[in-house]
């Protein structure tokens, strides 16, 4: 039988923290979850003192890592990314495919089918149990990013190919793919916004709001039409502004206002600098929030100058920089780092609203839930994925104090043992 023991550890669950308590994963699965220190030591130990044990990381927007494009439709460049992702605790990801033809977009959507099917060590023929190099987060499916977008908001999308939704471009797609897209982000205000929104809909696919120049109105059709995620909010899309004499909110304070909206946060400090954080956090409750990383192949790379697939991008720490060094390329964040800019961002603000107290000691299970649990309720996987609970998949984030990501289990299996 194949077992993992974490012990000693700050147990973080969906409601409350277990101050020291441990988990037991049996065969893939969370076997046991308890206070003080388990009667015996099953199968292999990660002794978690002065440690955080989060459940895995779901990011369901995601482009990228480890020099690696997921726009590149190859098993290896796929591996590649995936691999430096689960350094930062992504266990479960949904690829972004960024706007493209359909010859392209339904190419790339049949690597990421390929990688749905494959076990936690990427090895289809052997058990996916015990320690692993080549350990891999789950893949749960693709987000296609595009590429019905406003062209004023289409941030570093590609412009030669953004337009309204076209019936002959998207049902092809969706009826050789509908099975593995689990979201799909376009802007409401364009002609055959709400068709395409009632179709996505009726397949079960979740809509995203982005890259969009949305007023008021236009939002609220879509959301009416099924639409319940906005893409990275904040980032390219529309804030409030004028139509003639009148006022009219955009895109973003939509966001905030409509309880049907999640939102998709980039929290590097950049793409959202934490002020603005704040305010998000501060309208959104965490169960409508989710972490993304919407990084770019740089992520998980030292800073320099690199190329990718045509572009020349400056890569510091923070972010990735086109050329001129005078707009963003991206986000170079794993989701790890995301918590802890989350965290940081909170650090020492007493919001009125009680949810996200993020102070020393605090707001583990707010983080938690905006890292893992909405995540997964957002593409439909929470009932397996998203939070320590018995009988959930052995997905697992060991972090220390200062954030850092120690540990990473994916379906009970280890990081290199
Ligand atoms: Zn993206």
């Amino acid at each position: 039988m194949n077992e993992l023991t974490v012990h000693s550890g700050r147990i973080v669950l969906a409601e409350r923290e277990i101050p020291r308590g441990y988990v037991v994963t049996r065969e893939g699965r969370i076997a046991e979850v308890g206070e003080g220190e388990p009667a015996r030591i099953a199968g292999d130990e990660i002794d978690a003192a002065g440690m955080v044990v989060l459940p895995g990381f779901v990011d369901i927007h995601c482009h990228g890592g480890g020099g690696q494009s997921f726009q590149e439709a190859s098993t290896e460049a796929y591996e590649g990314a995936l691999r430096a992702h689960l350094k930062g605790g992504t266990t479960s990801i949904v690829p972004a495919i960024a706007a493209c033809g359909r010859g392209e977009r339904e190419a790339i959507l049949e690597v990421v089918r390929e990688m749905v099917g494959r076990g936690p060590d990427g090895d289809p023929e052997r058990p996916p149990f015990g320690p692993s190099e080549r350990l891999s987060p789950e893949v749960l499916g693709a987000h296609v990013e595009g590429p019905y977008f406003s062209q004023k908001e289409r941030g570093a999308q590609p412009e030669g190919l953004i337009g309204p939704p076209n019936s002959e471009d998207y049902l092809p797609t969706l009826e050789a793919y509908g099975d593995i897209i689990r979201v799909w982000a376009m802007a409401p205000e364009l002609p055959g916004a709400v068709e395409f929104t009632q179709e996505l809909t009726r397949r079960g696919i979740v809509t995203a709001l982005g890259h969009s120049d949305a007023s008021e109105e236009h939002v609220e059709a879509a959301v009416e039409a099924g639409a319940s995620l906005v893409t990275h909010v904040y980032c390219a899309q529309s804030t409030f502004h004028r139509v003639d004499a009148d006022k009219k909110l955009g895109l973003a304070e939509m966001a905030l206002l409509l309880d049907e909206l999640t939102v998709e946060v980039i929290a590097d400090g950049k793409h959202l600098p934490p002020r603005l954080l704040q305010l998000v956090l501060k309208n959104k409750r965490p169960e409508r929030v989710a972490l993304i990383t919407d990084a770019m192949p740089a992520a998980g790379m030292p800073p320099g100058e690199y190329e990718f697939l045509g572009d020349t991008v400056w890569v510091t720490d923070e972010v990735a920089y086109r050329a001129d060094r005078q707009r963003y390329a991206g986000s170079v964040l794993t989701m790890g780092k995301a918590i802890r800019n989350t965290a940081t961002a909170c650090a020492g603000w007493k919001p009125a609203v009680q949810w996200v107290t993020c102070a020393e000691g605090e707001g583990w299970v707010a983080v938690a839930e905006m890292a893992s649990l909405t995540p997964a309720r957002v593409v439909g996987v929470d009932d397996r994925k998203g939070s320590i609970e018995v009988g959930k998949d052995a997905d697992l984030v060991v972090m220390d104090e200062a954030g850092e990501v120690r540990a990473v289990v994916s379906g009970g299996v280890t990081t290199g043992g």
